[in-house]
């Protein structure tokens, strides 16, 4: 899939604000519920009004949802609101009922993006739409399904698509319900610098204290939107309860959060920039030539061993070495989750190099 120019041009046209926020509970429960939480969100900077119609619940007999009388409660918030809505559609039956209701803006969940027959199911239905379709990232962190599932809306001549970041499940405890892992969302960027990208922090962390900063880590690594719960009981709600804010919380995070500028014009900040930039180009080249002489002398103890039989690894020295870089990266300024990383890919990399030493 190539970059698309007409991806942006949707947001551009719409004039939906920057960023473009989404905000309303994880699930509609009842009509008043609905409308309380709309109305309080009316006068803000809320463009869209979220709604879970049908709930995809990990374990069976939670709350599933209200299911299609919701979307009349829906149209209600657009009547009287004049806020565009939004709501998670799981297969065709859904995709029928939400376009009979005019809901403005569907999304594909997290746990339909990885299985590429919903989405085709999901996709079919919707041809040729003129409403939002915005493709959550799939729970498990691989960008090529991800990628798949926007595919397959494009090839559905649907032109206003978007991506909600929402983050990744794993198997390792963490203090986020999903992990953010904002490095896949930048590379999504890099390759589609022109399909908006919202953030849906409200998933990432799972609880609400996590959600102003992860906006604002968002909005620094330019997303276009933001897509938050919001509750006007949050304790008592149906469903997500501990992350979902209040409504006089969400106008709060808006007013807070800095908006960055894509870029600057002024003349003192390209002068800066442009010296600080060769400075790290200077710097990534003496890296690569340090790896470099360090790659030659590793190969130079892969031939050694070679010659003396010796094992590649030699676990009691990889463990000093590890030891002293945390510590010595510590006064340079640097974590020990970075260190570890870098080091154990130079490691990886000194391995191979000598395996094919020992094994000519
Ligand atoms: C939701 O938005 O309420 C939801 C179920 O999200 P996700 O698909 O990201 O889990
Ligand atoms: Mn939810």
């Amino acid at each position: 899939m190539e970059n698309k120019k007409e991806f942006r041009s949707w947001l551009d046209k719409m004039n939906l604000g920057h960023p473009l926020v989404i905000a309303g509970p994880c699930s509609a429960e009842t009509e008043e519920q609905v409308l309380k939480i709309a109305h309080e969100l009316k006068d803000s900077d809320v463009s869209a009004y979220r709604a879970g119609i049908w709930k995809p619940r990990t374990r069976p007999g939670m709350f599933e949802g209200v299911g299609a009388i919701g979307l009349n409660w829906l149209e209600k918030v657009k009547k009287e609101t004049g806020l565009m809505i939004a709501t998670e559609v799981a297969n065709s039956v859904h995709v029928d009922l939400a376009l009979k209701h005019d809901v403005d803006i569907l999304w594909i969940g997290a746990r339909s993006t990885v299985s590429p027959f919903i989405v085709q199911e999901i996709a079919d239905a919707l041809k040729g739409t003129d409403k939002i379709v915005l493709v959550k990232n799939p729970v498990n962190p691989d960008l090529a399904l991800w990628l798949g599932g926007i595919e397959r809306i494009y090839s559905s001549d649907i032109n206003k698509i978007g991506v909600i970041h929402r983050g990744f499940s794993s198997y390792d405890k963490s203090k986020y319900r999903n992990n953010p892992e904002w490095q896949i969302a930048v590379e999504l960027q890099n390759n589609f610098p022109d399909l908006p990208l919202i953030c849906d922090p409200s998933h990432i962390a799972g609880r609400r204290d996590l959600i102003f900063d992860l906006s604002q880590s968002a909005l620094d690594l330019n997303f276009d939107g933001l897509m938050i719960e919001t509750h006007c009981d949050p304790d008592n709600a149906w469903s997500d309860a501990a992350q979902q804010v209040t409504p006089k919380r969400l106008i709060e995070i808006m007013k807070d959060l800095k908006i960055r500028e894509k870029t600057s014009e002024v003349e003192a900040y390209i002068k800066k920039i442009n010296n600080l930039r060769s400075q790290i180009d200077v710097a990534d080249q003496n890296l690569l030539s340090t790896l470099g002489k360090r790659m030659e002398v590793a190969k130079e103890i892969g031939q050694l061993k070679s010659d003396n039989n010796v094992a590649i690894l030699q676990n009691k020295r990889w463990n000093e070495i590890l030891g002293k870089m945390i510590l010595d990266g510590e006064e340079h300024g640097l974590s020990e989750e970075f260190i570890l990383r870098v080091f154990k890919a130079i490691h990886q990399e000194s391995i191979n190099n000598q395996k094919k030493i020992l094994n000519k």
